[in-house]
């Protein structure tokens, strides 16, 4: 799990995303489908609210790896569905 605090926590991430061609689509509340489609790779990106604070999970072995010294990172599903979501955010705003 990755507290999203920094833009600049997603500087790699969007590197590596800009790369590929990723599609995002709502998959239940608070989850979202992240999938590669040169790859047809899918995983689900999770967030949760603690203590006023966001943060995000991803299946992916980046984002929740099984193996090595387990550290999380922000991968490239995780900053996709956060842009899904501001854009999300901003066409409701701007529908207000
Ligand atoms: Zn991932």
């Amino acid at each position: 799990m990755i507290q999203i605090q920094r833009r600049e926590q997603f500087t790699k991430a969007a590197e590596r995303a800009s790369k590929e061609k990723l599609s995002v689509r709502r998959y239940e509340p608070h989850v979202y489908e992240v999938t590669n489609k040169a790859k047809a790779h899918t995983y689900l990106v999770r967030f949760e609210q603690r203590h006023g604070q966001v943060f995000g999970t991803c299946t992916c072995e980046a984002g929740t790896p099984t193996r090595g010294k387990r550290v999380p990172m922000v991968c490239k599903h995780l900053f996709a569905a956060v842009l899904f979501v501001r854009a999300v955010r901003q066409m409701r705003q701007a529908a207000h």
